[in-house]
């Protein structure tokens, strides 16, 4: 798969495993439409917006999360947990990992915990998206 260079790719259109959009419109981050999640900490559940550029980490949380605590991440429509139910595992910090899905069963991977910025984009029907990928500098997946 060739390499994506950083920053040359936003996410447009990721969903929930149901197919809910996550994608918030109303508060944008580095010019598009951020990724709105539930983070729940201990006690402390909160929405929050993720960055939509590929390996650009302008989040905002409007709450405090200690540097290396592990969180957990929800869909804002039907909740659901986001968090990897599998034996896989960060491949830097050992924690484990949420998901979410991306058009054309694409679907982004990233680690659960706070100020670990390991995450993996996987483009399943590679196909389709291989020429956008090669040809531009700012790329915006399909749909
Ligand atoms: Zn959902
Ligand atoms: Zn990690």
């Amino acid at each position: 798969m060739p390499e994506v260079p950083p920053k040359a790719l936003h996410v447009s259109h990721a969903a929930c495993p149901y197919g809910h959009s996550i994608m918030d419109p109303d508060v944008q981050i580095s010019g598009y439409p951020s990724i709105k999640l539930i983070l729940q900490h201990d006690e402390l559940r909160e929405t929050i917006h993720l960055d939509p550029v590929y390996g650009s980490f302008t989040n905002i949380f409007e709450v405090e999360i200690p540097q290396g605590a592990i969180i957990d991440l929800f869909c804002p429509v039907c909740e659901v947990n986001l968090r990897i139910d599998e034996k896989r595992s960060c491949e830097q910090c050992g924690a484990p990992l949420f998901q979410f899905t991306l058009p054309h069963g694409g679907m982004v991977e990233a680690c659960l915990r706070i100020g670990c910025h390991q995450h993996r984009l996987q483009l399943v029907d590679f196909d389709s998206q291989a020429g956008l990928i090669q040809g531009l500098n700012e790329i915006q997946l399909l749909m």
